[in-house]
């Protein structure tokens, strides 16, 4: 079929008037909108099966037709901000704004839902019925928008048209937003609409508590309260549920990112340590103080403010969330004796050292590693050694010992703090792991649940960021890239040639991160296997060098110390070089490594063995592999995961920085709208073609503009078979053509807003094209 394609310049019309937006018209009109995420298929393409998603007809005409900014009474009624017109920061952050005020925390913005934080518990919004209405609706996209609308989604999608799909919830958003929150619904909502209500109950139960109860386990030992939240998330992670053909949950499996096992032995000022820390503290029976060396009142210097009363009575429900988990009485001992430990060395102190002679301890700090060594099982006096003492070897026989200064003493005791504290995090994920995942042959699809850190831009900032920020451009091209192909898919089924949307590609970004071998990553690796004496400054030479002609770096003019900056999609964000590589080897002493080899404690034997393959225990004898090697690594291996399934993408935002309950903060929100590319993803969702019409509505609604006469099968509701729709493209044509003819030829020629194709069924619209043809209906 040959296409209409019409691009007129078109002053802009005055907005069509409310009153012309009438109940009974809109319902005979079946309108889709280009919004929603559509379903997919596997990775490979073939066979993807495209939906859009069938707005209800009040819903659609009510956004689609009138004009945005005169209807400022109704903003908080707009439940997808494509409809929202004309869409700019302004517009969205006040419809955003509007629905906060009237209590609607949640908004499609095209294929994205956006979750605004109440920051207070809204009674009933998550209970179990409204779990089952959502889950038991025909459409459950027809009710207010919601988090469990995208759950439902994902669930209907598994079962795919033509196979069954994986699927991956997406939630982002800053440190407050709300991401883990919604995970945890989410996985609530799993829980309940995937249990099995009948056979195998008891299986079926205790995989479910067990998937439910890893939460508060992980975030026991991964959650800490900072200045921005009181449980943030101090690791990314992704869920995979597993669900079996009849798409019940008879498993999971989890995947964590770069847990900041800094924060063990350092804590910014007025943020606090791990959770699990404090629960131990002030939750700890007598008998579990005996056992853990650890008197009531005693201080420690890594668990600074104790006093405020947050999550420290949770020790019973962590414990209980252990047990269900399978971890039995003995290890829940060895894993608090080792926590205990960690507290114990963070008061160990070191006076000056004299050239020849190592740090020494006071008492105090004696009695201290005294204990450290009691509960790590290891030689008291083998521990000292290995924190004031470097051993040097030359060749295979020559070992030459050297005191450490005090610093050093320092970054030793640190460094032994945060690999036990890692390792011990790895080996309960991997228990969580082996506890909830199930047989490969049990199960047949999943439905992922990603929560992962959002964009983040401080005041310093250093190699975290860095990777924080690589993987937030990762997942942006992921999710730009994703819902391109799905539009143009569509295009292609309906037999449109153009490819229409310019976006902001991020891909010259990630090339300097990841570009091999001059992005900063390989720079930055090949620096550290150098392992040059002043290695930032030769990093930074490196840097210049290599990649001064690059668009999406500069320096910081403004720091002393050298800075460079990254061209963010979400924002410029500049790196402090100084200690980049340091944390990049993060280097432990091999002494370390074989003290905690040989403890008696067969749980450190477990972490630490020789053979341990991430080469951590071994990292000794092995190659070291750095943090962003890993990293990528482990981002890589995700992307593939994610590429594999159909994405939904929830975006949350944290409508003020001090977590206040339903307060809105402008500049805020706006930054975060910012951030994530909000406003670019509605105009991706909206560009080209954001109203879809079947023909068979078309002439419904626009015949009568050239008075043609409807062939018979319009007036079936349903607009007839799909081989009828397409034989109606003729008729539709000669309308469109006849309505593009008669409009106004005193254009704005900045004005391309007009535009219409005809594809195989449908007529693919603008909101102007559909403005236009409002106003000549009309008149007629
Ligand atoms: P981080 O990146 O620091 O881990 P986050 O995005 O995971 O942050 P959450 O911990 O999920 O943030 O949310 C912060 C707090 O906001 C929660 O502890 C809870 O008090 C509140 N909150 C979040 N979402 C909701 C909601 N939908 N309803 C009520 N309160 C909420
Ligand atoms: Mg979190």
């Amino acid at each position: 079929m040959a296409n209409v394609k019409q691009k007129l310049l078109f002053r802009n019309k005055p907005a069509v008037s409310a009153d012309r937006v009438d109940g009974t018209v809109a319902r005979s009109m079946n309108f889709e909108k280009a919004g929603r995420a559509p379903r997919h298929g596997k990775v490979n393409g073939e066979k993807e099966q495209v939906r859009s998603r069938r707005m209800s007809l009040n819903d659609s005409l009510e956004g689609d037709v009138r004009d945005f900014l005169v209807n400022e009474a109704e903003l908080h009624t707009y439940d997808d901000l494509t409809k929202v017109n004309p869409v700019t920061p302004t517009t969205v952050l006040k419809c955003l704004q509007a629905r906060y005020s009237a209590r609607v925390f949640y908004t499609h913005a095209g294929c994205t839902l956006v979750a605004l934080n109440p920051f207070q518990p809204i009674p009933h919004l998550y209970s179990l019925d409204v779990m089952r209405e959502y889950h038991s609706a025909p459409q459950p996209q027809d009710f207010k928008p919601h988090i469990f609308i995208v759950a439902e989604e994902a669930y209907r999608n598994v079962q795919g048209q033509v196979e069954p799909v994986d699927q991956s919830l997406v939630v982002s958003g800053e440190s407050g937003a709300g991401k883990t929150w919604t995970s945890r619904c989410l996985m609530k909502y799993y829980a309940t609409v995937a249990a099995s209500s009948h056979k195998c109950q008891d299986t079926v139960e205790r995989i479910e508590r067990r998937v439910l109860d890893s939460n508060p386990v992980m975030e026991a030992f991964g959650n800490a309260c900072t200045l921005r939240n009181n449980n943030s998330s101090r690791f990314g992670k992704y869920i995979q549920l597993q669900l079996n053909s009849s798409q019940l949950l008879v498993g999971a499996s989890v995947q964590t990112y770069l847990l900041e096992k800094t924060r063990v032995a350092f804590q910014a000022p007025n943020e606090r340590n791990f959770h699990i820390f404090y629960q131990m503290m002030k939750g700890a029976t007598e008998k579990q103080r005996q056992e853990w060396e650890m008197p009531y009142n005693q201080k420690f210097s890594w668990l600074p403010n104790a006093d405020k009363t947050l999550e420290e009575d949770r020790l019973q429900e962590t414990a209980e969330a252990m047990i269900s988990l399978g971890i039995d009485t003995d290890k829940r001992t060895q894993i608090f004796r080792v926590l205990a430990s960690i507290l114990q060395l963070g008061n160990v102190n070191f006076s000056l050292a004299s050239e020849s002679q190592p740090c020494d301890l006071d008492e105090e700090s004696k009695g201290f590693l005294y204990k450290t060594a009691t509960l790590l099982q290891v030689p008291v006096d083998e521990l000292q050694d290995c924190l004031t003492v470097r051993t040097l070897r030359a060749g295979k026989q020559n070992v030459l010992l050297k005191p450490c200064s005090q610093s050093e003493c320092v970054i030793r005791r640190d460094c032994l703090a945060k690999v036990i504290y890692a390792q011990l995090f790895e080996w309960l994920v991997t228990f969580i792991n082996n506890s909830m995942c199930s047989d490969n042959s049990k199960w047949c699809n999943f439905i992922g649940l990603l929560d992962v850190y959002g964009f983040e831009c401080f005041l310093l900032n250093n190699l975290e960021q860095l990777c924080i920020n690589y993987a937030n451009e990762k997942l942006q091209q992921h999710f730009v890239a994703h819902y391109l192909k799905a539009q143009q898919e569509e295009y292609v089924a309906e037999g449109l040639e153009w490819s229409f949307v310019r976006y902001q590609d991020n891909q010259s970004c990630l090339d300097l991160i990841e570009g091999s071998p001059t992005g900063i990553l390989s720079l930055l690796n090949e620096e550290c296997r150098l392992n040059r004496a002043s290695d930032a400054k030769q990093f930074r030479v490196r840097l210049e060098k290599e990649l001064s002609g690059n668009t999406r770096m500069s320096w910081d003019k403004f720091s002393k110390q050298p800075h460079f900056i990254v061209a963010h999609y979400a924002g410029r964000v500049s790196y402090q070089i100084e200690g980049m590589m340091e944390k990049n080897k993060d280097p432990v002493p091999p002494e370390l490594l074989s003290l905690l080899q040989k403890s008696k404690n067969p749980l450190l034997q477990s972490l630490f063995a020789a053979s341990d393959a991430e080469g951590n225990g071994s990292r000794a004898q092995s190659k070291v592999v750095t943090v962003v090697s890993k990293f990528k690594n482990s981002l890589e291996s995700l992307m593939k995961i994610l590429h594999g399934t159909t994405p939904h993408y929830t975006r949350c935002i944290k409508p003020n920085p001090d977590c206040r309950p339903l307060t809105f903060k402008k500049e805020e929100v706006i930054t975060q709208l910012e951030a994530c590319g909000i406003v670019e993803t509605i105009h991706i969702s909206a560009a080209g073609f954001p109203i879809r019409v079947p023909y068979a509505s078309f002439l419904q609604r626009y015949g009568l503009i050239t008075k043609t006469s409807l062939p018979a099968q319009i007036n079936n509701k349903d607009g007839g078979e799909s081989g009828e729709e397409a034989s109606l493209g003729p008729v539709v044509q000669d309308i469109l053509n006849a309505v593009l003819k008669t409009s106004d030829s005193s254009t704005n020629p900045n004005n391309n807003n007009l535009m219409v194709h005809c594809g195989k069924t449908k007529v693919f619209l603008t909101h102007g094209m559909l403005e236009l043809l409002e106003e000549q209906r009309d008149r007629v």
